[in-house]
């Protein structure tokens, strides 16, 4: 079915067999002896090259052969003569699909800046760095589902419309057909959203935990992994207004099981990425090492892969978020006045201290615990002190926060307790709070930002980079 790949193409023995190869010059380079073109057709960081012998071709043809367009090449695979591959395509015929006028096609053979490729997102893919990027995304994906289906999950598909606006985990973006020019009210002048679409208020979903919940109380293991909306204007290197995340939910796990199969996923996933996407990742750990060379030896961080491997071959440190703020009450920058913001026991840990216990202290990735139930959501397990609930968060170098979970609290008089202790409506939770009604069963989940961990794997710094059309404040262009 259809033509081979460049990937298969470059794996295969010379033996001047006629091949067919479809892609995308990269480059196109005339010497006396020879014109050599680079193709690339997406499967692989690396090109083949295509050589043609001088006047083999018209120039009116040879004219349009540059760099982004579209060829199909037809010739002999020889072993090649130069350095750098071992095979190349002595080129018998040419076809060009399509043609990109080098006055106009922004993508030329030099280095462009991120913010740049970032308004061409539509042209991207092309570039190497991007490819590399959507294929480890790819592989991570396809790790994250064979992971679960191992491990006896299932997959469950969660709404990405919701009327429940109760999860609090941020703001959410309305979903209404009512005419915004003329809308319908009540006779007390409110919006009357009985007559919206759904007859309610909806939304686009923050997280689909609440269902993974319901799910899991029937078939045990499951998980979600679709699209997240929140309409948080945090103009940051880590938010996205729209996101994919990964929720499993389990029956009968109580925090530890939560915190092991949290790790053991993180650590199998990305060992999934090491073996399956060597090239990609060399190549990003080569961009990166180039990017860092302009920085003083001592600030600049581990080469891509052994940052890669220490996090799989060591364990994460776990300990209680009142553990944490000791250190951070003893810590130089505490004692020097050079955190931004306040260390005590109460508060919302910034990055600058999930960054300080994980780059500084521990150097390696964290797992808090036990966080005080004023900073963390209703539906979370108190502990028995009655001050903190069995919350976990896992942080990560350079990312901090990339998972977020907790043991779920079981308890329906507890939970009805701390719905109603934060103003909401149990009427709008009746579905939610009937699973502790009926069979409740401890059970346990968490939340894992998938660009996030893509954004780990690959070393971009910028989450706006490791998602093929970002959503951010004031853009939506693709
Ligand atoms: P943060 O404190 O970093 O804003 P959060 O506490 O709001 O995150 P959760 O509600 O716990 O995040 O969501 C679970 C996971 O989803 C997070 O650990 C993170 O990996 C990811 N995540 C959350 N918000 C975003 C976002 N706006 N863009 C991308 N990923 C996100
Ligand atoms: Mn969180």
């Amino acid at each position: 079915m259809g033509p081979l790949q460049i990937k298969d193409i470059l794996q295969t023995a010379p033996e001047n067999q006629s091949v067919v190869v479809k892609g995308w010059v990269r480059t196109k380079r005339e010497s006396k002896n020879a014109i050599f073109i680079a193709l690339n057709d997406g499967s692989t960081i690396n090109n083949i090259q295509a050589v043609a012998e001088p006047g083999q071709f018209s120039a009116e043809l040879l004219l349009t052969v540059t760099t982004g367009s579209c060829l199909k090449v037809t010739g002999q695979l020889i072993a090649s003569q130069g350095a750098g591959q071992t095979v190349e395509v002595k080129i018998s015929d040419i076809e060009v699909y399509g043609t990109a006028d080098p006055e106009e096609y922004p993508l030329q053979p030099k280095k462009h800046s991120l913010e740049f490729l970032r308004e061409i997102a539509h042209l991207r893919p092309r570039t190497n760095t991007f490819s590399a990027i959507l294929r480890i995304r790819h592989a991570l994906a396809f790790a994250v589902h064979q992971y679960f289906n191992d491990k006896g999950f299932f997959y469950l598909h969660t709404p990405v419309i919701t009327a429940s606006d109760a999860e609090g985990a941020g703001e959410m973006f309305r979903v209404t057909t009512l005419d915004l020019n003329n809308l319908p009210r009540t006779e007390e002048g409110a919006i009357n959203f009985k007559e919206d679409f759904f007859g309610r208020e909806a939304n686009l979903t923050v997280s689909g935990q609440l269902e993974g919940e319901l799910g899991a109380m029937a078939l045990s293991k499951i998980y979600t992994f679709g699209p997240t909306f929140r309409a948080e204007n945090s103009n940051t290197t880590r938010h996205l207004a729209e996101f994919w995340m990964i929720e499993p939910e389990m029956a009968f796990f109580e925090l530890e099981d939560n915190m092991d199969l949290a790790e053991d996923f993180v650590k199998k996933v990305i060992t999934y990425a090491l073996i399956n996407c060597k090239d990609d990742l060399n190549f990003l750990q080569n961009r990166l090492t180039e990017e860092e060379k302009s920085k003083p030896q001592n600030e600049r961080s581990l080469p891509l892969l052994e940052k890669l491997a220490f996090v799989v071959d060591n364990p994460f440190e776990r300990l209680t978020y009142t553990e944490a703020i000791d250190i951070l009450l003893k810590s130089k920058p505490h004692k020097e006045g050079k955190f931004q913001f306040p260390v005590g026991w109460g508060i919302d840990l910034s990055s600058e201290h999930e960054r300080y216990l994980v780059e500084k202290h521990f150097k390696k990735p964290v797992i808090l615990t036990n966080y005080p139930r004023e900073i963390k959501s209703f539906y979370m397990k108190l502990d028995e002190d009655g001050k903190t609930v069995r919350a976990m968060d896992v942080l990560f170098p350079g990312i901090g926060e990339i998972i977020g979970g907790s043991q779920r609290e079981e308890s329906y008089e507890k939970l009805l307790g701390r719905v109603k202790e934060i103003g909401i409506d149990p009427e709008n939770l009746w579905w939610y709070l009937e699973t502790r009604k009926f069979g409740t069963a401890p059970h346990s989940g968490f939340g894992l930002g998938f660009e996030r961990l893509v954004q780990f794997v690959t070393g971009m710094g910028n989450i706006r980079d490791v998602i093929p059309f970002p959503r951010y404040p004031k853009s939506a262009e693709f």
